[in-house]
């Protein structure tokens, strides 16, 4: 019996269990399901190569995060490094944010886009529908160029049938002025979004610092504990191997369509229900180790456009030169589905590689290394029904004394900084001082 149980070693569960014990708590148990920790913020080493499970950057805009990361990870092992990110679409490269970065582009582009943003639709309030919500604010040229293709291929669902509810910082607004600048003048130093300057590990990949936290805790993470049930009545936890943990209280961190799947016990039903209501998309994340130095000089690309099955490219040596051996550099391309099986995913995939190879001429030849690594839970998929019933779910599981937390405990489109904030945060609902 432990007074907290924590599901899941994830950067939200580690966080949650050092938190606990900087407040002196040590009363717990943290359970993982794989053989290491930090779930979606590890890295893989791999014939003198690094890769992550994709591009993980890290964005520091809160103050206890950035004294954390001083503290336990240190910034003189991080590189600070401003964004050089892409759009390739009508065979053209534009700067990222799209909407104020149209020069190059052919001019009835550009025309339509500052068109449509003169005449987008107004209204008091922004709509909740994200089609309309794009609409109002960027209008139908900057839609049907770059946010409607783009959306639909990073969430691999109908921009109509999604909410605008994620939106917030994740999506940098505009003027005319400034996007009107931005079409007749080549791009200047922008400072837009919240993704402008990011910080990355010299060494080790991005699992650099989810070491260091996990390196901090006393006492030991349960990894090779896969929960297979959760007994509400009992308030009891149990394991592929058929052991099991008593809780006071309960942090998941674990998908939560999954979570309520396995729940059992009086009042289990309703909940286990809602399970198959919460859709989430997958992404295959292939890695390539390319015998060519400074292959690119950009970090990554958006790719917009149907033809590429992939939305988005990057180069994870332009982020730290430890991620490729001397000589060579590295790729990481990113394609998402929506529960397509498995045949599917793997001519998705050999396209995806064809193509990769085609655009940014590499031969099979430079071809040092490859990894594939699927990420089953990638991005949550914002629709109406979540936005109307996960509120309710998250209260009836706190009823029975269970918080879930993290991008996937509480469902949703989160960063690090949000999973380590959210760790500490519960640490102090739990422990009040
Ligand atoms: C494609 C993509 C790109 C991203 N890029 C960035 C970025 O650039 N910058 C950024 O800040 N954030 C980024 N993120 C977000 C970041 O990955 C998450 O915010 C963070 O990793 C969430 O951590 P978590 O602990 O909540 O979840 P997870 O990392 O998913 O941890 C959950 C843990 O639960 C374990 N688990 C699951 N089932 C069980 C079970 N049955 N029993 C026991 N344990 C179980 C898992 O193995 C895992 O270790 C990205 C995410 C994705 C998908």
């Amino acid at each position: 019996m432990a007074e907290i149980v924590i599901i899941g070693a994830g950067l939200t569960g580690l966080s949650a269990a050092y938190h606990l014990e900087k407040q002196g708590f040590t009363d717990y148990k943290l359970f993982e399901k794989e053989a290491e920790v930090g779930g979606l913020c590890r890295s893989v080493y791999q014939d003198g190569f690094t890769f992550d499970y994709t591009g993980h950057l890290l964005h520091i805009n809160d103050a206890y995060f950035k004294e954390f990361i001083s503290t336990v990870a240190g910034f003189e092992n991080f590189n600070t490094i401003h964004r050089k990110s892409f759009i390739y679409s009508q065979d053209t490269y534009t700067h990222y944010p799209f909407q104020v970065n149209l020069h190059g582009l052919p001019a009835r582009t550009i025309t339509e886009c500052i068109e449509g943003f003169i005449n987008r639709p107004r209204t008091k309030k922004l709509p909740l529908d994200f089609k309309k919500w794009v609409l109002t604010s960027f209008g139908k040229g900057i839609a049907e160029h770059f946010f409607y293709p783009y959306q639909e291929k990073i969430f691999s669902y109908p921009v109509d049938k999604l909410s605008a509810s994620w939106t917030g910082r994740f999506v940098p607004k505009t003027s005319l002025t400034e996007m009107i600048q931005g079409a007749i003048q080549p791009p200047q130093e922008q400072q837009i979004g919240y993704n402008a300057q990011f910080f990355y590990p010299k060494q080790e990949g991005i699992f650099f610092w989810i070491k260091r936290l996990y390196q901090q805790l006393q006492q030991p993470v349960y990894t090779n504990h896969t929960v297979t049930s959760i007994n509400l009545n009992e308030k009891k936890v149990i394991f592929a191997d058929g052991s099991s943990e008593h809780y006071k209280t309960l942090i998941n961190t674990m998908p939560l369509n999954i979570f309520l799947k396995l729940l059992t016990g009086h009042s289990a039903q309703p909940l286990k229900n809602a399970s198959k209501k919460l859709l989430c998309n997958s992404v295959v994340n292939f890695n390539l180790g390319i015998e060519r130095e400074n292959f690119s000089d950009k970090h990554w690309i958006y790719y917009p456009e149907k033809q590429y099955p992939f939305y988005r490219i990057g180069f994870s040596n332009n982020f730290a030169q430890s991620m490729a051996p001397a000589g060579c550099s590295s790729l990481y391309g990113e394609f998402s589905h929506l529960q397509k099986p498995q045949h599917e995913v793997e001519e998705l995939l050999a396209c995806a590689l064809q193509q990769t190879k085609k655009i940014l001429h590499i031969a099979d030849s430079e071809i040092v290394t490859e990894k594939i690594i699927t990420i089953p839970h990638a991005y949550v998929i914002f629709d109406r029904w979540r936005d109307n019933n996960l509120p309710k779910l998250l209260t009836r599981l706190a009823q029975e004394n269970i918080h879930s937390i993290g991008r996937y405990g509480a469902w949703k489109y989160s960063s690090m900084q949000e999973g380590l904030l959210e760790g500490k945060a519960i640490s102090e609902t739990l422990l009040p001082s």
